[in-house]
C-alpha cells in the first residue's frame, strides 16, 4: 500500500523534526519517518549555542535542558587558558544551554507530532523520482511505499537520501569524526582544550568538556578529517586527553561510560543542498561548523527555512531554499572550510599560534575569537570585538576565494 503525503520528513533529529514543526503548524499533511524509535540517543557534547536558545524561544518549543551557561574556556598547548564571552546578541541569546540529546531531540519530535506530524517508524532505503513534475517516491526498510510532494532528508551525515538522489560528492566533503562519554563530575563552564599531538605539532581537532546533568559530565574528543575518511585512533586519544584533565584538577575520576561516537559533515562543502524536490536540511547539508563542530543550531536553521521555503514557493522549494542558505550560511562557510583546511595543513604554525593566543598579554582576543569561531558576527551587537570579527572574516573570506573550498561551495550554492 502506498502512502501519499504533502512531505516526507526523513530524520527525526533536531533538522527534520524543526521542519516537521513548521510544516505541520501550517496545516501540511507531513509525514516524520526516523530508523529508530524515540527516545533514542545521538553522540553528541550536548551543547546547544546561543543561535539555537532563541530559536527553539522562537518556535516556541520547550524541552528539557539541563541548565545554562555562558563563556567559555579554551586551553592551549602549553595549559594557558583564555575565557571567550558570550555576548547578547541582537539575533541570538546571550548563553548557549545544556541539552541531552536523549531528552531534546524527543521533546522536539513530540513538538512536531504535537503539531500534527505523522510519525513512521523505518529506515528509509531509497529515493526515487526527484524530477520537477512528479511527486517522490520512497522505500522503506517495512517494505512500506511512501510517495510525497517533497522531501525533506534530514536524516544526517550519511544522508541515505542525498545519496539516492545524487546530491552528494563524497570526496569532496569536509569530513570530521567525534567521540564521547560521560563522566562523574562537577563541571561549572564548558572547557575546548586545543592539544599538541607531539610537541609542537597541533592534534587536528580539539578535546571537551561540557557540564551535563547534576554531577554529570560530557567529556569527548574530535578530529577533522580533510575530504577523506581516515580517523586516527580516537580511543587512546581520549585516555590521554581524561588523564590530562585530571592533572589540571578538572576530572577526578578517569572512569568514562560507554563511548559513542559520530561523522561531522562541515562547511556546506560537497553537498548541493537542493534540487528538484528534495531539499536536505542539518548534517545531510553539511551544515556543521568546520571550526568549532557546533550543529544543532544549524541543523533547526535550516530545518525552518526548508519549511518557509515549501510552506511559500512549493513549486520553487529547492532554488528559494538554496538562496536562504546562501544568505545565511555563505559569509561563514567561505572562510571557515578554507581556515580549517589551513589550520589542518600546518600543524606546526597552528600550535604556536594557538599557544600565543592563549596566553595572558593575548587575553584581549577573547571577545573576537568568540564572535568569530561560534558564528556569531552576523547579529552580534556593536562593540570592538565585532570590529574586529568583522574585518577579519572579510579579509580571510578574500584571501581564500580562489581556495578549493570556496569554489566546491560557490557550486554547490549556485
Ligand atoms: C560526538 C559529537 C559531538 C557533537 N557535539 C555537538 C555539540 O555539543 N553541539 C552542537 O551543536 N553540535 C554537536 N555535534 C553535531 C550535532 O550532533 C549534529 O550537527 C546534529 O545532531 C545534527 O542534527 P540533524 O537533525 O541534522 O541530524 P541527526 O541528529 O543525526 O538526526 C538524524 C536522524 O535521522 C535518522 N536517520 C538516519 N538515517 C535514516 C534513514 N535512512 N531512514 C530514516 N531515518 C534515518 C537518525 O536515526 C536520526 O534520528 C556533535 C556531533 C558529534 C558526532
Amino acid at each position: 500500500m502506498t502512502a501519499t503525503y504533502d512531505v516526507a520528513v526523513v530524520g527525526a533529529g533536531p533538522a527534520g523534526s524543526s521542519a516537521a514543526l513548521v510544516l505541520a503548524r501550517a496545516g501540511a499533511r507531513v509525514a516524520l519517518l526516523d530508523k529508530a524509535s524515540f527516545p533514542r540517543d545521538k553522540a553528541c557534547g550536548d551543547l546547544l549555542g546561543p543561535r539555537g536558545v532563541r530559536l527553539l524561544a522562537d518556535l516556541d518549543v520547550k524541552v528539557r535542558d539541563a541548565g545554562s551557561g555562558s563563556d567559555m574556556l579554551v586551553q592551549g598547548p602549553s595549559g594557558g587558558r583564555l575565557r571567550l564571552p558570550a555576548y547578547p546578541g541582537l539575533t541570538y541569546a546571550d548563553h548557549g544551554v545544556i541539552v541531552p540529546r536523549t531528552r531534546f531531540d524527543a521533546d522536539l519530535r513530540e513538538a512536531a507530532l504535537e503539531a500534527g506530524a505523522e510519525p513512521i517508524i523505518g529506515r528509509v532505503t531509497r529515493v526515487s523520482g526527484n524530477v520537477a513534475d512528479r511527486p517522490v517516491e520512497l522505500d522503506t526498510s517495512a517494505g512500506r511505499r511512501i510517495t510525497a510532494a517533497l522531501v525533506v532528508g534530514a536524516d544526517g551525515a550519511l544522508s541515505t537520501v542525498g545519496k539516492s538522489c545524487g546530491l552528494v560528492d563524497d570526496g569532496n566533503v569536509l569530513w570530521g569524526f567525534a567521540l564521547r562519554g560521560y563522566v562523574t563530575a562537577d563541571v561549572p563552564i564548558p572547557l575546548i582544550a586545543l592539544l599538541d599531538q607531539r610537541p609542537g605539532v597541533i592534534f587536528p581537532g580539539y578535546g571537551w568538556l561540557f557540564p551535563g546533568d547534576a554531577g554529570c559530565a560530557n567529556v569527548g574528543i574530535g578530529v577533522g578529517t580533510g575530504h577523506g575518511r581516515n580517523v586516527p585512533p580516537l580511543r587512546p586519544a581520549l585516555a590521554a586527553f581524561v588523564d590530562r584533565l585530571r592533572t589540571t584538577g578538572d576530572l577526578e575520576t578517569a572512569e568514562v561510560g560507554r563511548l559513542t561516537g559520530g561523522w561531522l559533515k562541515m562547511g556546506l562543502v560537497g553537498t548541493v543542498p537542493a534540487r528538484n524536490r528534495v531539499l536536505l536540511v542539518g548534517d545531510a547539508a553539511g551544515l556543521v561548523n568546520p571550526l568549532q563542530g557546533e550543529g544543532i543550531a544549524p541543523a533547526i536553521t535550516s530545518g525552518v527555512l526548508a519549511a518557509r521555503a515549501i510552506l511559500d514557493a512549493p513549486a520553487a522549494a529547492a532554488e528559494v531554499y538554496r538562496a536562504a542558505l546562501s544568505d545565511t550560511y555563505r559569509r561563514f562557510a567561505a572562510f571557515a572550510a578554507p581556515l580549517q583546511a589551513t589550520l589542518l595543513n600546518h600543524p606546526r604554525l597552528t600550535s604556536v599560534g594557538v599557544r600565543a593566543l592563549t596566553t595572558r598579554p593575548l587575553r584581549f582576543v577573547g571577545g573576537t575569537w568568540s564572535l568569530l569561531w561560534n558564528d556569531l558576527v552576523d547579529g552580534a551587537t556593536p562593540r570592538p570585538a565585532r570590529t574586529a570579527a568583522r574585518i577579519l572574516t572579510s579579509a580571510a573570506a578574500r584571501v581564500s576565494a580562489r581556495s578549493v573550498s570556496a569554489q566546491i561551495l560557490e557550486r554547490s550554492l549556485r
